[in-house]
């Protein structure tokens, strides 16, 4: 139950188990690929051309990075978490001037502070952002942000790798230019495909730099017209793109599945605040991960450990400067269900009770009134 990789379903399994071709040469894999990228569009509501590139989803951060950055370019950075801060660095590898938008790292970016901010500094070619912040479980709002940076001709790329499939998304709407995800985490694939939606504005700028693009893997420009030369940059990896098929596929089929992830979600927050604990965000709650403050007097390890041990339940703890502070419950796609959410709550009341914490109700019983309202 933590935030990724998450539980893969049979049927997926069983799709990665199936006899392959070679994806270099048979015309049939360039119109299946083409068409599990339709699939992706239909999920993250875009009409812009979408790929699925082989690797983890830091690959499609970097691609992005790669891709669109050239030396000395400005860059801003919007951060108010781990994965918002790191997205900086990324961005100085290729090159780039990051000036840093720093936000409290409890809440949600504040748009009416990001719009004054922008009002003295807007010269940037290409804004970072990420959808939701992992290790704190915050959700910001990238809807009215992309908006914003639009409105200023800047370039937005989003993380939202741990938000596809449990946050809206509607990348058009939004005037997003590129979107990334990963097969892991609510998706419910295993991990090692990323796959991201690259806007019209974004193409131009990478099709028309004055550098070449210092990157083979990473370079978007090799992938423009792959469907009409009939040519990947590299092969491709056949057995998880039948994974990841199958995964979209099981979304797309299901009546609602963001609505299944904001209940649920909701319902854990309510039940771990009735119990006495503390949440770490104080707003902007995720859809997608739970990030608890530990109570005073016990460790992160004795929670794991007897979580694991005597309930075989994994629940994880976060990084960097929330090490040893916070544990974190991931509600993402398969992990998302009533049922493994109310075991998750029942063995994390039996473990804290048995550390020694006081709680102010059974959570798992608190689990199910929230969720009857
Ligand atoms: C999981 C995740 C990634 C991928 O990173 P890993 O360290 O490989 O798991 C990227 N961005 C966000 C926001 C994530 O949650």
């Amino acid at each position: 139950m933590t935030p990724g990789p998450t539980y893969v379903d049979e049927e997926v399994r069983a799709a990665l188990a199936k006899p392959i071709t070679n994806p270099d040469i048979d015309s049939d894999f360039y119109e299946y690929y083409q068409n599990t990228c339709s699939k992706l569009q239909k999920l993250m509501n875009t009409e812009n051309q979408v790929l699925i590139l082989s690797g983890e989803g830091i690959l499609g951060l970097e691609a992005a990075c790669a891709s669109l950055i050239e030396t000395g370019d400005k860059v801003l950075c919007i951060d108010n978490g781990i994965f918002g801060n790191g997205f900086g660095d990324f961005a100085k590898i290729y090159g780039a001037e990051v000036s840093y938008f720093k936000a409290d790292y409890r809440k949600a970016i504040n748009l009416q502070e990001l719009e004054e901010f922008l009002e003295n500094n807007h010269d940037f070619k290409v804004a970072t952002l990420v959808h939701c912040e992992t290790p704190s479980g915050i959700t910001n709002p990238v809807d009215k942000l992309c908006l914003l940076l639009k409105k200023h001709g800047i370039i937005t790329v989003v993380d939202s790798v741990s938000a596809i499939g449990g946050e809206r998304l509607e990348t058009d709407k939004w005037g997003m230019d590129i979107v990334l995800g990963g097969s892991q985490k609510c998706l419910s694939a295993p991990p090692g495909l990323t796959f991201l939606s690259i806007s019209q504005a974004a193409w131009e700028v990478i099709l028309n730099r004055k550098a070449p693009i210092a990157s083979f893997y990473c370079n978007l420009a090799n992938w423009k017209d792959w469907y009409e030369k009939q040519w990947f940059p590299y092969t491709q990896p056949i057995s998880d793109i039948y994974g990841l098929r199958v995964a979209v596929e099981r979304w797309l089929e299901e009546n609602n599945p963001i609505d299944r992830h904001a209940k649920l979600a909701n319902a854990v927050r309510e039940s771990l605040v009735s119990g006495g604990l503390e949440l770490y965000p104080l707003d902007g709650f995720s859809n997608t991960v739970t990030t608890i403050n530990i109570p005073k007097g016990v460790s992160y390890q004795d929670i794991y450990d007897q979580m694991l041990k005597d309930h075989n339940i994994m629940i994880t703890g976060a990084f960097g400067f929330l090490k040893d502070k916070v544990i974190r419950i991931g509600h993402m796609g398969e992990n998302c269900h009533e049922e493994k959410l109310y075991l998750t709550l029942k063995a994390l009341d039996l473990t804290l009770r048995s550390l020694g914490v006081e709680l102010k109700g059974e959570l798992d019983k608190l689990f199910i009134s929230a969720i009857k309202g």
